[in-house]
């Protein structure tokens, strides 16, 4: 019924428990949750969840840009082979930060890049990570864009020109729990697009939706999401729920 797009079930904080924390999620109807990695010591986590719940939890690979360092080559080519030897559902999350550490930038935009290229060649989607770079990210992929590529800016917190900029290049948006709080200009971002190109997301462990903003987040509260977009398109939890799945199985099908 429901599609988590970008969920962290491998994080240390989700541990403890860990297989109840999945099965409430799938009694929540939440029946596919898809993980992004974020380096090479986030991949052994992800592979052995990924193994363990083979209907239910799909592994990306990719360098998150919090994770480019002076090491980022090193980094890359670790995700380059096992992009060669284990399937794989998108390159993810790969991307451009510029709230934590502007440091390499230089080095997230040719890490970025790289893993575009990885991903048309594995006809792959992407999974973008754009904090405080959502036009730089959009200009990259623009670049990039020959027809063939697709994905979403998962965690979108961009303006409405930029939801319209990545619409037009046929990308996704990905909302979750932001969408809750007060203050959160996607509601009327929401309205302004429709639903079309809208996937919903927990990134759990973070960004827990209200009312549990502030705690540790899990994949069993994206229909408090769902919820939340059907009070500001005034239609049902299942219609937001039939629409964003038939959407989130384009994207990962694409
Ligand atoms: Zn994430």
């Amino acid at each position: 019924m429901y599609i988590d797009t970008h969920t962290h079930l491998y994080e240390e904080q989700l541990n403890a428990d860990e297989t109840d924390m999945i099965q409430r999620a799938i009694d929540a109807g939440v029946g596919k949750m898809y993980m992004p990695n974020c380096d090479s010591s986030t991949i052994a986590a992800m592979m052995r969840i990924a193994a363990a719940w083979p209907a239910n939890c799909y592994p990306m690979m990719g360098l998150h840009p919090c994770y480019v360092k002076d090491n980022y080559k090193d980094e890359l080519a670790i995700a380059e082979a096992w992009l060669a030897k284990e399937k794989f559902y998108a390159l993810g999350e790969i991307g451009l930060d510029y709230y934590w550490d502007k440091t390499h930038v230089a080095q997230q935009k040719q890490a970025f890049a790289t893993q575009i290229d990885w991903a048309l060649q594995h006809k792959l989607p992407i999974v973008i990570h754009s904090r405080e770079s959502t036009q730089d990210c959009i200009d990259i992929v623009r670049g990039k864009q020959n027809g063939q590529l697709c994905g979403v800016f998962h965690c979108f917190s961009g303006t409405i020109d930029e939801a319209k900029q990545i619409i037009d290049l046929g990308f996704y948006l990905g909302i979750g729990g932001v969408v809750t709080f007060k203050k959160s200009t996607l509601p009327d971002i929401i309205k302004e697009t429709g639903l079309q190109h809208i996937v919903l997301e927990t990134d759990a462990p973070y960004l827990a939706p209200m009312p549990y903003r502030g705690k540790r987040n899990e994949s069993a509260y994206l229909p408090l999401i769902a919820e939340k977009i059907g009070d500001v398109m005034q239609m049902s939890r299942e219609e937001v729920a039939r629409i964003t799945t038939a959407n989130a199985e384009k994207l990962f099908g694409c």
